[in-house]
């Protein structure tokens, strides 16, 4: 392998910026060429590619988003597709790419590779932390830090006034983010996909915390919960049957996929990008980079791909202790 590409693709998250240094970054140290493809599988359809050297990626490793950009390319979803993004890869010279994005990405990847047994490799950038194969995306530290400043800020108000908050996360099927950021925030309520409480139990808990005093309630509701009701359906349905409460709801949305990714992503994002290049020069394709214990691990894309990590059941029952 003498010619490495780099690509982000699908949604975006914090670090993947420090991902795509890493990566260019160590095809230098390792003399090999490193180019970037731009907006995911579109660009590589299109032949929209950048030579990189490690001056090119300087004074980004605190940038949040991507420089290189992300898309959701439909065409890539077609073996026509896939045919041309091999055709300029061939053109230009490229012997394998390293593709950061989530599960769709990696599905492409390891499509693209059956059909021209070309070299891929995947490192896991998504805030959501959903991948099997790895303890940590890359984003998802940044996102619940981000989360956790927020709800401590919506504290502010909602003691102040005695207020109900039901505070929607992003997190798509899982609970991780609602999960973690929740017991960080130290939220009264948390309602995961993972277990599902019921609203009679919700009630029950939210009379339980008034009585003993509580001046204010935050409630974490992951955006995939399976309560049956969304936060506004849920700030009518707790109006209704407790009036007790003065309700209000606030659904985070895009601001947890940005801002400056924390030390903890730009470093997992640094030691992914070293492995997936090096993993690559040993002959390894198909695989997705991750983190298990510290160390960092290869797990085939095949595996990967096949559903979500569960939320730990540990910090479940951590949650429900701190919340009574
Ligand atoms: P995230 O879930 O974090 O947004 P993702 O990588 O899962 O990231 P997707 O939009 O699912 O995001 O996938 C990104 C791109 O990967 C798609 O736009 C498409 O080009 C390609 N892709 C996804 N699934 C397939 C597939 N089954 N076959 C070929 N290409 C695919």
């Amino acid at each position: 392998i003498k010619k490495i590409a780099v690509l982000t693709s699908g949604g975006d998250s914090p670090g993947m910026n420090a991902a795509i240094r890493s990566v260019v970054r160590t095809c230098a140290y390792l003399e090999i060429e490193c180019v970037a493809i731009y907006r995911g599988y579109q660009g590589m359809i299109e032949g929209d590619f950048k030579p990189m050297n490690a001056r090119s990626v300087n004074n980004i490793i605190n940038k949040g988003g991507t420089i290189l950009k992300s898309a959701r390319c439909l065409e890539f979803r077609t073996p026509e597709g896939r045919k041309k993004a091999h055709d300029q890869l061939v053109k230009a010279g490229v012997d394998a790419f390293v593709v950061i994005g989530g599960n769709g990405s990696f599905t492409g990847a390891m499509i693209f590779n059956n059909e021209f047994d070309f070299p891929v490799m995947g490192i896991p950038g998504t805030i959501d932390n959903d991948i099997i194969g790895t303890s940590y995306t890359i984003g998802f530290d940044t996102a619940i830090n981000t989360v956790v400043e927020v709800i401590d800020k919506i504290r502010d108000t909602a003691s102040s006034h005695n207020r109900l908050f039901f505070i929607e996360v992003m997190g798509r099927d899982v609970g991780h983010i609602a999960l973690n950021a929740g017991v960080g925030a130290g939220a009264e309520e948390i309602l995961i996909p993972e277990q599902n409480l019921g609203l009679e139990r919700l009630l029950d808990s939210l009379k339980r915390s008034k009585k003993s005093g509580k001046s204010s309630s935050i409630v974490i509701v992951a955006e995939g919960d399976k309560i049956g009701k969304n936060v506004f359906e849920l700030k009518d349905y707790v109006e209704e049957h407790l009036p007790i409460y003065d309700v209000r709801v606030s659904v985070l949305g895009h601001m947890q996929r940005g801002g400056n990714p924390t030390c903890f992503d730009r470093v997992l994002a640094s030691r992914m990008g070293v492995k997936a290049v090096e993993a690559l020069l040993e002959g390894k394709t198909n695989y997705m980079v991750g983190i298990r214990d510290n160390d960092l691990i290869l797990t085939p894309i095949s595996e990967a791909i096949k559903g979500h990590t569960p939320v730990d059941e540990e910090l479940i029952r951590v949650s429900d202790i701190m919340t009574t």
